[in-house]
């Protein structure tokens, strides 16, 4: 049974269930392990957390605790024991000071340090002071005695907006301050909301940190490429492109490559876990993904379009064979991306209906 907490009081075992599910593939493990995972959020060890705000917007906290994921949320917050927070907590000034600095004694060596947001360097730190402390001085201060840190976001991750060309403020990620300290970045701009909880219940049930990739983050989350499971990636295959926003074939909910999608260069679980309690993602709703995890976010233009290092469809994909009765597959190469105009004549003619100019476009690069 859930313990007696506060914030999930309200939560039903079936809610609470269906939300560890979710939570328990996100961390990519089958359902068998659910009650595992499920007795680690209910168990009585519930490790303390600091978090910290420096260069930011705060969208990575407001999208993980806003109302969308009441169940998610309850579940979190029942599983840590979170000390500091200044977005939530009650406390201000001087009282919140005091928190933190007791928060800091009493679990030296045991707290797990999350933060969001770049570094600011310019000025010693002059432009991200807090309780007088540089954003960098507190973070020195409070990874030298933190169990592990999480970076929530791409700023923290790898400096995301912040620090995109000028880089007026001359910040930094965190993982380039911390060297002593294992670091788990969780990019995104958010990130999904399930990937921090994910990770400390990970951490809860197999006493370990997830398996991180070269970039810190871990493999379940980060492991595999939008475009692989983007619900788009069919008109990819096919060669089925938007041309524009607002135009036919973008209304018809083809692949935006050609608007600047960098989904095929791009490391993250939004087209499985999506946003807003699983209901939408950026692609589901007509705009390019503009690959906010990883490093090509923020200097690159979003209509800048990915370089394409493997067209070919994951080896579990079922073939694209998709042709007109009696005529063979139509296969060309097009933008580097194999292109079946074949697929798409038989898909227009089991739609029943003609060709749109997006079917044009690509006759248009077949040739080139
Ligand atoms: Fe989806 Fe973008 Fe890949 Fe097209 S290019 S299939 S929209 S991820």
């Amino acid at each position: 049974m859930l313990n007696d907490s506060i914030f999930s009081a309200a939560l039903s075992r079936r809610d609470f269930m269906k939300t560890i599910t979710t939570l328990t593939a996100a961390m990519g493990l089958p359902a068998a392990f659910a009650p595992q995972v499920a007795a680690a959020a209910e168990g009585d060890k519930r490790p303390p957390v600091i978090w910290l705000h420096f260069q930011e917007c705060t969208g990575c906290s407001e999208s993980l605790l806003r109302s969308s994921h009441p169940d998610l949320v309850a579940i979190l917050l029942d599983t840590i024991n979170l000390e500091y927070q200044e977005t939530i907590m009650a406390g201000a000034g001087l009282q919140a000071e005091e928190a933190l600095e007791t928060a800091h004694e009493k679990y030296a060596g045991e707290y797990l340090l999350v933060v969001e947001g770049a570094v600011p360097l310019l000025d010693d730190g002059g432009c991200c002071k807090i309780g007088g402390l540089s954003a960098q001085e507190s973070l020195q201060k409070l990874a030298t005695d933190a169990f592990a840190v999480v970076c929530m976001g791409t700023c923290a991750s790898i400096g995301g907006i912040v620090t995109a060309q000028p880089n007026p403020t001359k910040a930094v990620s965190v993982a380039s301050l911390v060297n002593d300290k294992p670091v788990i970045n969780l990019p995104g701009c958010p990130p999904n909301p399930y990937n921090l909880p994910a990770t400390i219940l990970y951490l809860l049930t197999f006493g370990k940190l997830p398996e991180l990739d070269s970039q810190n983050r871990p493999k379940f989350a980060y492991g595999r490429l939008v475009h692989d499971h983007c619900e788009r990636r069919s008109h990819f295959d096919a060669g089925r492109f938007a041309k524009a926003f607002g135009h036919e074939t973008h209304a018809l909910g083809y692949c935006l490559y050609e608007l600047g999608c960098k989904g095929p260069v791009t490391h993250a679980n939004c087209p499985e876990l999506r946003f807003n309690d699983g209901t939408a993602w950026p692609i589901s709703i007509g705009h390019p993904c503009i690959g906010c995890t990883e490093h090509v976010a923020f200097n690159t233009a979003v209509s800048d379009k990915a370089a394409i290092v493997d067209p070919a469809s994951p080896s579990w994909f079922p073939p694209t064979n998709m042709k007109p009765a009696g005529k063979p597959a139509s296969v060309a190469s097009a933008l580097g991306v194999g292109v079946a105009l074949g697929g798409a004549l038989g898909y227009a003619a089991g739609r029943g209906q003609s060709l749109p100019d997006g079917d044009e476009q690509q006759e248009e690069h077949r040739d080139e």
